[in-house]
């Protein structure tokens, strides 16, 4: 069962850990994609009008530090002049740029960079290099800044190609980059808070799920076990803390599985009309005694008890009046034995009593206390007092270990009572009775030894509270088993 269980547990918790995590995990993942992708473009836009800036800005700056057109002096590019000054050895500007803004800069004249801060793996300078031929057609139809991307020795930039043009005529261009690699590496940056945000609300959630259905599951698991234990017959079972301290749903269905034990215990238990222990009941509740008495040594006495006349109660008064006759006198006995042993409807009229603890003295005692309270009791039934009276005949358990004997034996005493007279509790055996037959039976019982040994821990099973069982014994009247009235208590 435990292993079937567990398996179970682990199912459900697999079954409700994934279809929680996985729609948060996508959710999670779409939503880092999502900002990574924002992010980029973002500061892809952001770094292109920086490289525009920066391109406008060395432009700017050329055409002031340097006023005049370009102009190449010599035919193989080895010298462009800005004016009068020649800008293929003046680095300060742009690596001073390059620095400022972490970009690479050129200026290329026609196609050809004749200026840039750009290296080779021997670090040397891009110069005397082409631009690609599109964006110088392009620069060439227009004064508008370019943005493009394009690659040196096997990087791949973003890049910002600004014309310069003498007058109407193109000259060439300033060329801004910037690594696409530092790009992305910014947003990867910036998505990165998101990214940990993401995996550590997906780890608590997972925690936080994990633990409220282990005890979730816990409780069902409780239940089931708890049910699997009322059927194999086990029906004194107590419902776990974890279910009953529960204020939710599965608290209540474990309430509702305590309260149907109960109506079960009730139901194959309990005597419909007394609330009494049925024979069947009573039957295995003296086993339960008897061997217990047998391993511990404890003292009990067995007794059988018959209302007198009691055809005569139904005869004269009725059926009903002989019903509540029979619920008055099963209130007595079952009140007089609380905690000193229990009292089961053993048939019609009839009624065993087991005492723990203590041997057929004492328990006579107790009976003729039990006895005289039933004598006193009168019964108003329709304006009608209705009295009865009691036979007893009780024996010591230790008498015999058969349980038959021992039930014979107190039938026999409980005959001789209604052979003599009645209305009184035999103790003693048919042969002694017969001879101090001029006592009195309360004589008899105060002959009662010390009280025998008490042996605490017997359990005889746990008890269901009195109102509990009345409460449960009334709706199954009222609905299910009005006609079983007699029948439930002549199954032996
Ligand atoms: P005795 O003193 O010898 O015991 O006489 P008695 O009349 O009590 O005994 P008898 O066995 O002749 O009658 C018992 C009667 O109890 C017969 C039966 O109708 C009645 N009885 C049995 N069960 C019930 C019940 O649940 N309700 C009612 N009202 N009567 C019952
Ligand atoms: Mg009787
Ligand atoms: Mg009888």
């Amino acid at each position: 069962m435990s292993g079937k269980a567990k398996k179970t547990k682990g199912k459900m918790q697999q079954a409700v850990l994934s279809r929680t995590l996985l729609p948060m995990i996508i959710m999670g993942v779409i939503i880092v994609i999502a900002v990574l992708v924002g992010y980029r473009t973002t500061i892809k836009e952001e770094e292109c009008k920086n490289l525009k800036i920066v391109a406008y800005s060395i432009s700017s700056a050329f055409d002031e530090m340097y006023p005049g057109e370009y102009r190449l002096v010599g035919d193989r590019l080895l010298s462009f002049y800005k004016g009068d000054v020649d800008i293929t050895t003046e680095y300060d500007y742009i690596e001073h740029m390059r620095q400022a803004n972490g970009v690479e800069i050129s200026i290329a004249m026609g196609n050809t960079r004749i200026l840039s801060t750009l290296k080779n793996e021997y670090n040397e300078r891009a110069i005397q290099t082409s631009i690609n031929a599109g964006v110088v057609s392009e620069a060439n139809k227009s004064k508008e800044p370019i943005i493009s991307t394009a690659y040196n020795e096997n990087t791949k930039y973003y890049a910002c190609y600004l014309p310069l043009y003498n007058e109407e005529d193109y000259a060439g261009l300033v060329e801004v980059l910037k690594p696409v690699s530092e790009v992305d590496n910014e947003a990867w940056n910036s998505a990165l808070p998101v990214f940990l945000i993401t995996c550590i609300c997906v780890i608590v959630t997972a925690l936080i799920i994990y633990k409220y259905t282990d005890r979730f599951v816990g409780a069902i698991e409780s239940i089931s076990r708890f049910l699997q234990s009322m059927i194999s017959g086990n029906l004194s079972n107590e419902m776990p803390k974890n279910v009953t301290s529960r204020n939710d749903e599965l608290g209540i269905t474990g309430k509702t599985v305590v309260n149907m034990q109960n109506a079960i215990r009730v139901l194959v238990e309990r005597d419909p009309l007394t609330g009494l222990f049925n024979r069947r009941c009573g039957n295995a509740r003296l086993r339960k005694i008897q061997k217990y008495a047998a391993v511990s040594g404890m003292p009990y006495a067995v007794a059988m008890g018959d209302i007198d006349f009691f055809k005569k109660v139904n005869d004269t008064y009725g059926h009903e009046a002989g019903d509540m006759v029979l619920k008055r006198v099963a209130e007595i006995i079952n009140k007089a034995m609380v905690g000193k042993g229990f009292v089961a409807r053993w048939g019609g009229e009839e009624f065993l009593i087991a005492f723990d603890k203590t041997d057929k003295e004492g328990a006579g005692k107790e009976l003729n206390n039990i006895l005289n309270q039933i004598r006193s009791m009168v019964i108003l039934y329709k304006d009608m007092n209705i009295r009865v009276t009691m036979s007893f005949g009780v024996v010591d358990g230790k008498m015999s270990n058969e349980f038959g004997t021992l039930l014979n034996a107190a039938d026999e005493k409980l005959y001789y009572a209604k052979e003599h007279g009645r209305n009184q509790v035999v103790v003693k055996e048919p042969e002694d009775q017969e001879a101090d037959n001029t006592e009195e039976n309360e004589e008899v019982v105060s002959q009662v030894p010390e009280q025998s040994v008490v042996i605490q821990g017997a359990d005889f099973g746990a008890m269901i509270d009195d109102g509990v069982v009345d409460e449960i014994i009334k709706k199954f009247t009222d609905n299910v088993i009005e006609e079983e009235e007699y029948g439930d208590n002549n199954g032996e």
